[in-house]
């Protein structure tokens, strides 16, 4: 719903509208050739017809300078998926069906080798399992620049009660030992270590402070059953008070292009059929998370939780571990050039 915003940065989805799709990601992405191709195949209709609105809607509101859309929810701060986080259809504390599994830090790799040695990655799990009980806490504004937003938000969750926070976490933790595999130092925003949050403004500062080489925000969205796939959220261009992601913009779509890629690749499912005209792609200039980044960072929206097809794969440990096999091989393909 709440993606029909102003959202998109139009000139850079004209781009990845204008030609057939396959041509478009497999240009970017050469790894991701083969998968997308099929899933482009069996994905259904073409995205140009269904994709002109959104384009139109997004073109009319743009010069908004990224203001929030009238038609988004005010509270869906960093969460893309915050359309349904604010429909009332979030669960209480939950307890988790699908216990994470291998989740703990691999310590095959020993700090300091490996092709991402000296590389710093922050993972960002979304949301925070405690914020169901701080409310308060979290809807407190925080300063993002181009206006200000909820600290934080809830995050969705299944139809079953598998909360997105839990999802987030899970995906991270595997995220992180893939990543260490390689030599990399990984750094999650919060490990459910705090009570709630951290604020959005915070985990920005926390990749900026660790002057992170590349800041993966992990997520999954909160949509109308039916709408199905993952998709990459890229910052837009904004340059208002405490905001500045000029110099990000194009690292960070490198970034989320190869994430895109690798995701298609590894897991074999198509991008988003809801958002980003079937490109996995989708650039957002109203959260805080990314406008206040000063290292690349992208979104990734790992499916819809909502849709129970969606919802049968992110609830399963083994497609996690797809999920965040394909992000880090998106990471580390960006980190290595
Ligand atoms: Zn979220």
């Amino acid at each position: 719903m709440s993606y029909t915003g102003p959202d998109f940065d139009p000139p850079q989805s004209r781009r990845f509208r204008r030609g057939p799709l396959t041509v478009a990601l497999a240009a970017l992405v050469p790894g991701a050739l083969l998968g997308w191709a099929v899933h482009a195949t069996v994905g259904g209709p073409d995205d140009d017809g269904g994709d002109a609105s959104t384009s139109a809607g997004v073109s009319a509101s743009a010069s908004s300078a990224g203001a929030p859309s009238a038609g988004a929810s005010p509270s869906e701060e960093d969460a893309p998926d915050g359309a349904d986080d604010t429909d009332g259809r979030r669960p209480g504390p939950s307890p988790d069906p699908g216990s994470p599994s291998a989740s703990s830090p691999s310590a095959s790799a020993p700090a300091g080798t490996g092709p991402l040695k000296g590389k710093v990655v922050v993972i960002d799990p979304g949301h925070n399992p405690g914020n169901f009980q701080h409310t308060a806490e979290i809807n407190r504004r925080v300063d993002i620049g181009t206006n200000s937003k909820e600290c934080d938000t809830t995050g969705t969750s299944t139809d079953d009660g598998f909360t997105e926070a839990e999802f987030n976490l899970d995906v991270a933790h595997r995220m992180r030992a893939l990543l260490e595999e390689q030599g990399a130092t990984v750094k999650l925003t919060q490990d459910d270590d705090r009570p709630f949050g951290p604020c959005i403004d915070e985990r920005a500062r926390i990749g900026n402070e660790a002057r992170a080489d590349a800041v993966v925000s992990v997520h999954a969205d909160g949509s109308g059953a039916g709408n199905r796939g993952f998709h990459v959220i890229l910052p837009g261009s904004v340059n208002s008070g405490a905001a500045d992601t000029r110099a990000v913009v194009e690292p960070s779509r490198d970034l989320g292009e190869r994430i895109a890629g690798n995701f298609v690749r590894v897991t074999g499912n198509a991008p988003s059929n809801y958002v980003g005209g079937r490109t996995g792609l989708v650039t957002r200039k109203d959260l805080g998370g990314l406008n206040l980044s000063t290292v690349p960072k992208v979104f990734v929206e790992c499916g819809n939780m909502r849709d129970s097809k969606d919802a049968a794969l992110l609830t399963s440990g083994a497609w996690r571990q797809k999920a965040a096999q394909g992000i880090s091989e998106g990471i580390v393909s960006f980190l290595r050039g």
